[in-house]
């Protein structure tokens, strides 16, 4: 299975990439996690990456493309990937499409509203780069359930940034929901139930 999850951020991605990954034994590749991966090591792509990236920008697509080329040429490829929050342009789309075959893309729709409440409570662990959502009205610090260590909010889930990432997210990734709609590729699924909920509507489109 060659897949794809398309959708604003804060839709549950990650969250969603996570269990199916783990259920279809597929690689999952985030281009998020790597550019921060890139960031956190300090690489030349990780210092031009990081700018962009807190700003709410997109980093450019030749080096977004360059990266996943790579990345799914990996031997944990050969089971099938999925890659979530790629593409992100249609020319990151075409690209791909040029290099890969494709069986589904995913959307996951959640609306805004949602979503800025969403990001406000998002925390990451720094060392497991695991995923909470948090109690924003508590005075409590959190801590990562796997490893133990403190939670932090990520730099670009600051509410105006969150305001900025939605306007791009609709002006350069939103025209992929019908560019794959048109290539007989697309399948929406809503995204404001819970975790498993959403999950277990994915798994059904999937296994039809
Ligand atoms: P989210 O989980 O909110 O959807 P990601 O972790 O996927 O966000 O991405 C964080 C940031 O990394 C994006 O706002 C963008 O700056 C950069 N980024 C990630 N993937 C891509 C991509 N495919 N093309 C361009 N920029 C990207
Ligand atoms: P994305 O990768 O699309 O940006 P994430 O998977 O990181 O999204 O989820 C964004 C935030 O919303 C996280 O704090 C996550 O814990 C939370 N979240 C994910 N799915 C749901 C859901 N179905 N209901 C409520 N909160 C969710
Ligand atoms: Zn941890």
């Amino acid at each position: 299975m060659k897949l794809i999850l398309l959708g604003p951020p804060g839709a549950g991605k990650g969250t969603q990439a996570a269990k199916i990954a783990e259920r279809y034994s597929l690689a999952h590749i985030s281009t998020g996690d790597m550019l921060r991966a890139e960031i956190a090591s300090k690489t030349p792509l990780g210092i031009k990456a990081k700018s962009l990236i807190d700003s709410g920008e997109l980093v450019p697509d030749e080096i977004i493309v360059g990266m996943v080329q790579n990345r799914i040429q990996q031997p944990d490829c050969q089971n099938g990937f999925l890659l979530d929050g790629f593409p992100r342009t249609i020319a990151q789309a075409e690209n791909l499409l040029g290099f890969s075959d494709i069986d589904c893309a995913v959307c996951i729709t959640v609306p805004d509203e949602e979503i800025i409440d969403r990001m406000a409570r998002r925390r990451v662990c720094p060392v497991c780069k695991n995923t909470y959502s948090v109690d924003v009205n508590s005075a409590e610090h959190f801590f990562c359930e796997a490893c133990g260590a403190e939670l932090v909010a990520r730099d670009d889930d600051k509410p105006e940034t969150v305001k900025h990432r939605l306007d791009v997210y609709a002006a350069q990734t939103f025209p992929l929901v019908n560019f794959f709609r048109e290539k007989g590729l697309l399948e929406e699924v809503c995204g404001s139930g819970t975790v498993d909920e959403v999950a277990q509507s994915i798994f059904k489109i999937l296994e039809k």
